[in-house]
């Protein structure tokens, strides 16, 4: 994976860089800006990549549309968005990340010319060099529209960033995923896990038992790693970095 800082190793493709030419590059600090729909999203489908990043001295930002409203039943929209919050806020500290949040509604993202404003605004102000972000095909609304508004904001920034795709519960809800990245996030796999055990109100040991951990161990014996989160990337994101 270009960009991917020393440490982080991609399947097919070079570390970050290697050489003493390479090593001025390599004190460069990258911003990684990762847009999920909800509060879990980001930890689930990269926590382990941003972890790396973090470790590696990167900025890390996890972005989350919604507050997850609709995520806590029995709980009003208001009760829900403070609790969803609030564990993103805890997750967010163990990956040495920031939280942002845009301020849609889960399960009524809209695209609006507004919608799209915002996100262009978003991450036109963040600079980041590299963005992760959700697969289009999911079974999800949210996670659908979600990717799409992050897609038009790096065409309209004129693909300044490059940009990946993570997967969430791939199956159930990502869909149609062939990987073109593996990182191997053996190293965290611990701090990853309790990343996204922060996400007391979502049950997430349930979901790592029936999604995410049966797809960390199927993309684990696609990249021979112990643990491996998986990526695709858009095939017109060029490397500005090395
Ligand atoms: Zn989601």
């Amino acid at each position: 994976m270009s960009g991917v800082p020393v440490g982080i190793t991609a399947l097919g493709l070079m570390p970050f860089s290697v050489g003493a030419k390479e090593n001025e590059e390599q004190k460069k600090r990258l911003k990684i800006v990762v847009v999920g729909a909800h509060p879990d999203d980001p930890e689930t489908g990269c926590g382990g990549t941003m972890l790396l990043y973090a470790r590696e001295g990167h900025e890390v930002v996890s972005t989350y549309l919604t507050r997850g409203e609709a995520g806590i039943h029995g709980e009003s929209y208001e009760e829900a968005a403070l609790t969803r919050s609030n564990e993103s806020v805890e997750a967010c500290k163990i990956l040495n990340a920031r939280a942002e949040f845009l301020g849609q509604i889960d399960g009524s993202c809209e695209i609006t010319k507004n919608r799209y404003v915002e996100m262009y605004d978003f991450l036109k102000e963040e600079s980041p060099d590299i963005v992760f972000t959700h697969w289009p095909i999911d079974s999800h609304r949210d996670h659908r529209i979600c990717s799409i508004l992050v897609y038009d904001a790096w065409l309209n920034l004129n693909k300044r960033f490059e940009l990946y795709y993570f997967e969430v519960e791939t199956g159930g809800q990502t869909q149609n995923f062939s990987p073109s990245n593996f990182i191997d996030i053996s190293p965290i796999i611990e701090k990853k896990h309790a990343a996204c055990f922060c996400h007391v109100s979502q049950k997430m040991e349930v979901v790592f038992r029936d999604y995410h951990g049966p797809m960390e161990k199927f993309r684990r014996m696609q990249a021979n790693y112990d643990y491996a989160e998986a990526f695709i990337k858009h095939d017109q994101s060029f490397s500005k970095i090395i």
